[in-house]
């Protein structure tokens, strides 16, 4: 049985080398094309990253072809209509970090509360004053969870673990799950009047676009803290600022901002294509808000742990051991 990895990088080859010892393994550093294809006409299974687009002039030049496992979330660089026709399956990662997002969403969270950043540079200045680092606690105080799926629930597990009151406003919000999660449902208004911390934890969709805008903005709670882990797009990067003039928000962490070029995966912004392709540096540093005393910017890294990279790996090896045990996961229907 041969299997060929493709956008492989160094530290991933021994991991799978190990993980799927007596298979034929073929590493390729680069996305598939039509010449790499073209070899591999006896190859069963194939794991790609988002850079390798699967058309159907690709995938018929593998006829053997059984398996697709994509080590991404996303999978429209794959010709799905194709693999229904020739009976080729195709499995993802559905989710491979929610806990890792919303730790980072507590490091954003505590390290504003706490006054984190100021107080270790001045101590880093010799200074161990304490005056103006004053923070508050968590214990007691409301977050509003906005999109209760993987990463959403993760966020208020934890957030329970401090003590918070937890409110939330999600797509398919029902009864049940608020009693089972301990939490009650709101509309958004309601959640931004109600919230001391606002937490964002839904997809970017033209639905959820600006959803924080410069028209509700007036509805948060005085002197509240908005957190964003999820995309810039959900809100109007207009709105932050003037909610930080008017003093409607004490305090924003943000580890994602509008105009990220579309960054579709969170794995790509650790790919050197990616890099290749877009600024984000310059982006990053041009950004107003990143000058504000009270703002908090982490570069799109809240995913960056080695457990979640490692979970990505975990899932992609899964996913082949399960389909040649004929008991297969993750697969994408087509
Ligand atoms: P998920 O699909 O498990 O959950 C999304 C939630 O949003 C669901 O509860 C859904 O009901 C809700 N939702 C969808 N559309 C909505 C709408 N129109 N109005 C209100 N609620 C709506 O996703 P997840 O795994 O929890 O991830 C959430 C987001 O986090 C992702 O879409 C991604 O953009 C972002 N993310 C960021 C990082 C990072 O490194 N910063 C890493 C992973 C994911």
């Amino acid at each position: 049985m041969k299997i060929a990895f493709f956008e492989i990088e160094d530290w991933e080859t021994e991991y799978i080398r190990k993980k799927l010892q007596g298979y034929t393994i073929e590493i390729y550093k680069e996305h598939i094309g039509v010449d790499i294809a073209e070899q591999l006409k006896d190859v069963e299974i194939i794991s790609v990253f988002i850079y390798s687009s699967l058309t159907e002039e690709i995938l018929e030049k593998m006829p053997q072809l059984k398996l697709i496992v994509t080590r991404s979330t996303g999978y429209d660089h794959i010709d799905l209509a194709y693999c229904k026709k020739k009976g080729i399956s195709v499995c993802n990662v559905p989710t491979y970090g929610a806990n890792t997002v919303a730790e980072h969403t507590f490091a954003l969270i505590l390290s504003l509360s706490r006054n984190i950043i100021p107080s270790v540079e001045r101590t880093r200045r010799g200074s161990f004053e304490v005056d103006g680092l004053r923070g508050f606690d968590l214990h007691g105080k409301t977050i509003g969870v906005i999109g209760v799926g993987h990463i959403g629930k993760e966020v208020i597990r934890i957030a329970q673990g401090f003590g918070m009151r937890v409110i939330a406003y999600t797509g398919h919000p029902n009864e049940e799950l608020a009693k089972k999660l301990k939490i009650s449902f709101h509309s958004l208004s309601e959640l931004l009047s109600l919230s001391d911390v606002i937490s964002l934890h839904v997809p970017l969709l033209k639905e959820t676009r600006h959803m924080i805008n410069k028209r509700n903005i007036g509805k948060c709670k005085k002197g509240s803290m908005l957190i964003n882990t999820a995309r810039g797009g959900l809100i109007e990067t207009e709105a932050i600022l003037y909610g930080l003039e008017k003093g409607i928000f004490s305090s924003v962490g943000l580890d994602v901002l509008e105009e990220e070029c579309g960054v579709k995966e969170e794995r790509e912004l650790l790919s050197g294509k990616f890099i290749e392709s877009c600024d984000l540096k310059t982006q990053l540093y041009n950004h107003v808000l990143l000058r504000r005393e009270n703002v908090l910017i982490t570069p799109h890294n809240a995913f960056n742990s080695n457990e979640a990279l490692d979970t990505i790996l975990k899932i992609t090896s899964e996913n082949i051991v399960n389909f040649m045990n004929k008991t297969p996961i993750n697969i994408v229907k087509l």
